[in-house]
């Protein structure tokens, strides 16, 4: 079988289909690619922003692919960076726009371990790897006994995917909100906190955990996993930024 991890990056020539606002700060981009892309679900793109490096030279902006392998698009959900060159270029794209991408890259890939829970962890756009994990045919296929998909964000207008995780059989999506309006009823407090709070209900030994987003997430995270036991062989992770 092709080994897609060790597969080595090409250019692929993109054409924009669609752009919209999925949440106050997020947009979703969709494109297709002059040839297919096969990748693994939990793979990025690293997006060539034409121009925006110092003396015009090109940048580079990595990107997880949030939809599925078997997917005839590939899409990406991005954070707005106030200023930031690569979320500021892929912001101003529309249908019919062209974009070049490098890919497939990373090694954060979903692999299935039978009779294992699965927990996916993440901060803001760190979600977009597991909407691809989650929606791909190897999961879809062999669902987990049990899987969580936790989603730390500040106010809960900046909650993604909701409804779609909700829809999978066995799947738990808990929000949790750091700074929510006086309304929400959900969870309130970081992903870390709602971990601490699920003590010995959760099945810590039985689980393979996945971790996207921030680094300080990662590391709190990583540092509570640690002290439940679960071994390193069992933590998968994904830091976007420090
Ligand atoms: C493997 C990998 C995959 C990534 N996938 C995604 C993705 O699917 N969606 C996405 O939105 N970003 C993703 N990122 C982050 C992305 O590569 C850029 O760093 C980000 O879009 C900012 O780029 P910029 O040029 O607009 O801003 P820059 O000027 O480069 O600003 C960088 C700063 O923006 C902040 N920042 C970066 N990413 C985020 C974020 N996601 N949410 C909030 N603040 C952020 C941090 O403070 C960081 O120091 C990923 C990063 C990595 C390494």
């Amino acid at each position: 079988m092709l080994k897609l991890e060790s597969m080595k990056p090409i250019e692929f020539q993109c054409q924009v289909n669609s752009h919209k606002m999925i949440t106050p700060t997020v947009f979703e981009t969709s494109f297709e690619t002059h040839q297919p892309l096969p990748f693994d679900a939990g793979q990025f793109v690293s997006v060539i922003v034409p121009g925006a490096g110092p003396g015009g030279r090109d940048l580079r902006r990595a990107y997880s692919i949030a939809s599925s392998p078997e997917n005839q698009h590939i899409e990406l959900c991005v954070k707005i960076v106030e200023n930031g060159p690569g979320t500021s270029y892929l912001n101003r794209l529309r249908p019919g726009d062209s974009l070049r991408v490098l890919a497939p890259y990373g090694t954060f890939v979903y692999e299935e371990k039978s009779g294992r829970t699965v927990c996916f962890i993440s901060t803001g756009t760190g979600i977009a790897p597991f909407r691809s994990m989650a929606f791909s045919r190897k999961f879809q296929q062999n669902l987990p006994p049990r899987s969580y998909c936790l989603l730390g964000v500040r106010t809960e207008d900046e909650i993604l995917y909701e409804q779609q995780f909700a829809s999978i059989p066995n799947m738990a999506f808990i929000p949790t909100v750091s700074q929510p309006t006086s309304d929400w009823n959900g969870f309130r407090g970081r992903v870390t906190d709602y971990l601490k709070s699920v003590g010995s209900d959760f099945p810590w030994l039985e689980t393979e955990f996945y971790l996207c987003g921030n680094g300080g997430m990662i590391t709190e995270v990583k540092a509570l996993l640690s002290e439940k036991g679960v071994s390193k062989a069992s933590i998968h992770q994904e830091i976007y930024y420090k």
